[in-house]
């Protein structure tokens, strides 16, 4: 493949940009190389700026899930584009995509609709602690929940009481009160409930873990994460950026059947724009500015081709409830295939998949936590990355990611993508 007008691209943008990107994992710096500059999406697929054409397992990390340039979205957002891009006052598409996204989601009454998951999980947090009036917070090592403050702290040890920064910029301070724990362990989050008794506002969690690849809760783990939260008058917060309207209609709290004490949403919610979000009961949303006295706020949210691309894409999904088996077939079925090819190869490997959520981990042992995540062998991803990418599949540029299946992939696409691992796997 030529990759000669990206290259060119990329040279000069880091003239101009750090790094030449605006989110830094897209710019391959964990797999070597330059990045591929897209120019256009339809369906399953990416077209970069060379011509080249891909089958896309990224999904722009998962909001694609009907696919790109989906007609319905893509229609109803150049439509609203006509009538004025943001006006900074409330519009009925606001409550329209409200009602729909708590008729889908349970245990939610009221949403406050941002712009990204971060803020939305950054405003979860808030909420929780104005809420419970206490302070700490517990994370899980190798969660992801956007890149504010309190979240960027780095995975220490299992018994680590207190959080290190891992950027620079986050203050001591803020670091002190998250605290983590290991992810499908029940006895390090009681622990720190001993060790902070009365302190901790809240648990926030993604409940199937996509941001060390994909590493589901243990039997019962979640279950036994709201009876602590319950023991201790703190919140249970499910970071559904990546698994609302993804694993189910519900999302995580519908397929696992536990109920979260607030919902964070992003990603599939925006239908690709810009859109998160928070729902909780209306004893704590009623706790939010300017009824109550937890503030938050926002110029663009609720932005009115955000929520008529969020609407569109959440009602195809709610008239086709259909999609979230069509999509978890699709994704069993690529689950079975890459382990059959793997298998042959004779290389170590491990497979996580929860619906269409799914990764490929370099090592034999079960991958359930941050640790066993990073036991991956990064040297034969990187070949499998780039030998996948030269056969025209492009998986995330990282060996800690999640791939999202979109309805748009055809089991032809499947195919093909199967016998390339195949192929690549030979390689490796
Ligand atoms: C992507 C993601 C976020 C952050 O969302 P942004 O829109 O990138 O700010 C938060 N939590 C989870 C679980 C995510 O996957």
């Amino acid at each position: 493949m030529n990759y000669q007008r990206s290259s060119q691209l990329f040279h000069e943008a880091q003239q101009f940009i750090p790094g030449g990107v605006n989110s830094p994992v897209r710019a391959f710096k964990a797999v070597g190389g330059n990045p591929i500059y897209v120019k256009q999406a339809q369906g399953a697929y990416l077209y970069d700026e060379d011509g080249n054409k891909y089958i896309d397992y990224i999904n722009s990390w998962g909001p694609m899930i009907l696919g790109h340039a989906y007609p319905s979205v893509i229609n109803v957002i150049v439509e609203k584009a006509k009538l004025g891009t943001s006006f900074g006052t409330p519009t009925e598409m606001e409550t329209e995509i409200a009602k729909l996204a708590i008729s889908m989601v349970p245990n939610i009454d009221k949403i406050r609709f941002v712009s990204s998951g971060t803020e939305a999980c950054m405003s979860a947090i808030r909420l929780a602690r104005g809420y419970t009036k206490k302070e700490k917070i517990i994370k899980f090592s190798g969660c992801y929940h956007g890149h504010s403050d309190s979240f960027l702290i780095a995975a220490g040890s299992g018994a680590s009481t207190f959080g290190v920064p891992n950027s620079p910029g986050v203050t001591q301070g803020t670091a002190k009160d998250t605290l983590l724990a290991n992810y499908n362990d029940i006895d390090n989050v009681k622990q720190l409930f001993l060790e902070n008794k009365g302190e901790i506002a809240a648990i926030i969690i993604e409940p199937v873990a996509g941001n060390m690849g994909c590493v589901p809760p243990k039997d019962n783990f979640l279950q036994e994460l709201k009876t602590i939260c319950i023991q201790n008058e703190a919140l249970l917060i499910f970071d559904e950026v990546m698994t609302g309207f993804r694993l189910a209609r519900g999302g995580a709290q519908e397929l696992y059947n536990v109920d979260a004490d607030i919902v964070c949403f992003g990603k599939v919610i925006g239908g690709g724009l810009p859109v998160g979000a928070f729902a909780a009961r209306n004893e704590i949303m009623n706790y939010l500015s300017p009824i109550g006295p937890v503030y938050q706020a926002g110029t663009l949210s609720g932005n009115p081709l955000a929520m008529a691309a969020g609407y569109a894409t959440l009602k195809q999904l709610n008239d086709n409830p259909n999609i979230f088996e069509s999509i978890n077939n699709k994704t069993a079925y690529l689950h079975k295939g890459i382990d059959r090819v793997l298998q042959k190869s004779g290389i170590d490997f491990t497979i996580n998949r929860v619906g269409s959520m799914i990764s490929v981990h370099f090592d034999k042992a079960p991958v359930v936590d941050f640790n066993t995540a990073k036991n991956g062998d990064n040297d034969t991803f990187k070949k499998f990355f780039h030998g996948l990418l030269q056969e025209g599949i492009y998986i995330a540029p990282s060996a800690y990611e999640t791939w999202f299946i979109t309805e748009a992939l055809t089991y032809q696409d499947l195919d093909y993508t199967i016998s390339a691992i195949e192929k690549v796997s030979k390689t490796l």
